[in-house]
């Protein structure tokens, strides 16, 4: 099985040496604007091989794609000083319409898995650029909000004193700031979460679930305060990704893909839990939110519309 990754910088790096270590796929093409770094990237990456599962990493161009199964896009370029949001959204739009042609052209049958920033709106974005070479959408698909799932069972798992795995909970909406923790559909197995509290004489009141709201929306931000950037956790995310789909695996996985509605907001890409197999999103599990959560995921998808209108209004689009 041959995985591209197109952007070998911190994530695209992480997400290949993640996928070595588990040996995910059989062989690896690092493709990046920069080629002296794929090189580097992918020799360096290669040299675990011996200590962890045998792959073939090598950096190479877009024709290297050929037989791909699954292209990961980490590709994107850095905000100036000065430069608004929206005018970066403007440059990666760029970015990316140079980009999805040249990898579909090279490998037409591959599932595109996005992972650029602000990811809701690359993901759309590049799903609009695959539909030109007849790409359904469900065939693209972001990391949305697996990484921000996986916090939040993490850090609840440790509250409850309880695998994280049999924490079963998801983190809905933009992968950003107006991300919905769904409190309401958190079960511990099959206990609902409020029933496993009162019946282990846990405190989960207003102010715990505050701060365990606070420490996974604001994860990256103390990440970033700590070492400038964050990878090994969504390289882990992207590469559990290619292997669900390497292995059609039917996982349930808060990916983002193009949707005709969610929440009340019309042709949006925003994260809800998705059954992810080989052809990329299978379905949607609808499983019923509180009010005040719906409102919140109605916002959420607000943030993202907005944002892809802000695009077309300027032509990038
Ligand atoms: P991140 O932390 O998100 O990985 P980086 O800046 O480390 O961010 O990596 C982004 C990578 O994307 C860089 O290595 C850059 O060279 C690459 N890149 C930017 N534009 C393009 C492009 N048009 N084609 C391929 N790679 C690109």
């Amino acid at each position: 099985m041959k995985i591209g990754i197109v952007g070998s910088g911190m994530v695209g790096s992480a997400t290949a040496n993640a996928m070595v270590l588990r040996g995910i796929g059989r062989e690896i093409v690092l493709v990046d604007l920069n080629m002296k770094r794929a090189q580097a990237e992918a020799d360096d990456i290669l040299h675990a091989v011996p200590f962890s599962n045998s792959l073939d990493v090598r950096a190479g161009d877009y024709p290297d794609l050929e037989g791909c199964s699954v292209v990961v896009i980490t590709a994107g370029v850095a905000q100036r000083p000065g430069e608004t949001r929206l005018e970066l959204l403007g440059r990666n739009a760029g970015v990316f319409r140079q980009i999805v042609p040249q990898v579909l052209t090279h490998a037409p049958d591959a599932v595109l898995v996005v992972a650029t920033n602000p990811v809701d709106v690359m993901t759309h974005i590049a799903a609009h650029y695959a539909a030109r070479f007849g790409v359904p959408s469900h065939r693209v698909l972001g990391s949305g909000t697996t990484l921000d799932t996986a916090r939040f069972r993490a850090i609840l798992g440790r509250h409850l004193g309880i695998d994280p795995r049999h924490v079963h909970g998801y983190v809905l909406g933009e992968h950003g700031d107006s991300e919905v923790l769904a409190w309401s559909q958190v079960t511990v197995g099959t206990v609902p979460l409020m029933d496993f509290c009162r019946q282990q004489g846990i405190d989960l009141g207003p102010e715990v679930r505050a701060q365990i709201d606070h420490a996974v929306r604001r994860a990256a931000y103390h990440i970033i305060e700590g070492k400038g950037a964050t990878w090994y956790g969504i390289g882990a995310a992207l590469a559990n990704i290619v292997h669900v789909i390497l292995r059609d695996q039917r996982s349930v996985l808060t990916v983002c893909t193009p949707r005709a509605e969610i929440a009340g907001v019309q042709d949006v890409t925003v994260s809800v839990p998705q059954v992810v197999g080989s052809q990329g999103v299978l379905s949607t599990l609808l499983s019923p939110l509180s009010d005040e959560e719906m409102a919140l995921l109605t916002a959420s998808a607000r943030v993202v519309r907005n944002a892809l209108d802000g695009l077309l209004e300027q032509g990038n689009l």
